[in-house]
């Protein structure tokens, strides 16, 4: 630990931020001086348990308290906050790990793993929006000239906002992520940022840093970084691709051999297993990677005004099929169900338990589908024997009430917290009277 210390202060840092993340995915945590790294990393910094989403801990006793312990591995000086440096804690409460701590769901996902020799590796690719308020409070994108109808790669927007976009790369790479590609995507005022894939518990970790960075950025220059699933109705929304592979050591697992030849998914057959347990598990699956009201606005399928949403709406696999739910790539799939409102931990989490049932089942994944899934009406999609993935937040909650492999990854804790809060908000949202009634139904009858 002195160490550690002595590295952080020549690098000028005098300040811990401890993060840890809670049940939302949210970024929380507290300001501690670097003279109480020890402390940080023995015990933990401390919080109030009840104090934050999704602990279900209690007001008193030794269970009250929340300690976010730090990870000497995620220790990073963060370049936008001149003099201090993240670490990420994970949660313990009374001196064991605290096992609805969203970080700690991951870790038991990945020991499951670990017992077979195996790693999962995850790329997750954030997409999000720049956002203003306009006149009486409406969200806007920040850039009032970004108007094309097809604004995907758009060449002249782009560069209006590179100013953000360069600091965020910068402060991005001084932590150490590998920053891939910066574009413009399918929404007016909507990015996408790509950094190299890793271990799935770093890839995690680096999705909460890019937020910090972003918000942080994107407030300083007048703007809101927004990553709502979907602001806007009739643009495609902000998807949390999560790109995913299984390797012992430095071989891939999904990397099909000659035996696999015959297969148009370029996995292996465990890659296959996998993936049948990802799409035999959706409907709950959606319930973590799609956690938000307002996500199922995205995964509701139809067009939007540059031709198609790209987000799945088919519980389905194929080979380089973005229509799907699932796309298979030689030697990875890309799971693209979760949005942007996913927590990372709990969706890997989530979808690691559902591969290995896929596994221990040995189910198939049912035949590849090389069509354009955006263009089959409901009855094709059933003729087909596939079905449409949850089409609300309630119907997702019910379809993860019913799944104990997911719930079982979760834990009872976590399991309990998460269906009660976001019961809690589909209720608010079913009550609410919105905009919409008003004008359709207000003088109609
Ligand atoms: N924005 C799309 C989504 O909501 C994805 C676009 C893409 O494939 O990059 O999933
Ligand atoms: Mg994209």
């Amino acid at each position: 630990m002195i160490a550690l210390r002595e590295r952080l202060q020549a690098q000028g840092v005098h300040t811990l931020l401890v993060q840890f993340t809670d049940l939302h995915g949210c970024a929380k945590g507290k300001l501690v001086p670097l003279a109480h790294l020890d402390e940080v990393m023995s015990m933990g910094a401390g919080f109030a348990g009840p104090s934050i989403w999704g602990t279900g801990l209690p007001r008193t006793g030794p269970r009250a308290e929340y300690y976010a312990r730090g990870d000497a591995a995620t220790v990073q000086p963060l370049p936008w906050l001149p003099g201090v440096a993240r670490v990420v804690g994970d949660g313990f409460v009374d001196g064991v790990p605290f096992d609805a701590c969203p970080r700690q769901v991951l870790h038991r996902a990945l020991a499951r793993l670990a017992e077979r020799g195996w790693q999962l590796r995850t790329g997750i690719e954030p997409e999000f929006f720049l956002l203003k308020r306009g006149r009486a409070g409406a969200w806007l994108p920040a850039d009032n000239h970004d108007r094309l109808d097809k604004p995907s790669y758009d060449l002249k927007s782009l560069p209006r906002q590179l100013d953000f976009l360069q600091a965020l790369n910068t402060s991005l790479a001084a932590c150490g992520l590998d920053v891939l590609q910066i574009d413009h995507e399918d929404a007016h005022g909507q990015y996408e940022v790509n950094f190299a894939y890793g271990d799935a518990l770093a890839s995690s970790d680096r999705l909460m840093l890019f937020k910090l960075a972003a918000h942080a950025l994107a407030e300083a220059r007048g703007m809101v970084f927004s990553m709502m699933p979907k602001p806007f109705a009739n643009q495609p929304g902000s998807g949390l691709h999560f790109h995913v592979s299984l390797w012992q050591g430095e071989r891939c697992l999904f990397d099909g051999g000659p035996g696999d030849a015959g297969d148009p998914s370029g996995l292996s057959l465990l890659g296959r297993q996998f993936v049948a347990g990802v799409l035999a598990h959706a409907p709950a699956l959606c319930a973590l990677a799609a956690p938000t009201v307002n996500s199922y606005k995205r995964l509701a399928g139809g067009a939007s005004i540059s031709g198609t949403t790209w987000a799945p709406a088919t519980i389905a696999h194929g080979p380089n099929n973005r229509t799907a739910a699932v796309r298979t790539l030689p030697g990875r799939f890309e799971w693209r169900v979760p949005d942007a409102s996913a927590n990372p931990y709990l969706a890997t989490a989530a979808m690691v338990s559902a591969g290995l049932d896929g596994i221990t089942r040995g189910l198939d994944p049912g035949p590849a589908c090389t069509a354009d899934l955006f263009t089959w009406p409901p009855a094709q999609v059933r003729a087909h024997g596939l079905a449409r993935l949850p089409q609300s937040l309630h119907e997702a909650l019910q379809a993860l009430e019913g799944d104990t492999v997911v719930c079982g990854a979760l834990g009872e804790t976590l399991t309990t917290q998460f269906l009660q809060i976001k019961r809690g908000e589909w209720a608010e949202f079913a009550r609410h009277v919105s905009a919409w009634e008003l004008d359709r139904y207000a003088a109609v009858f």
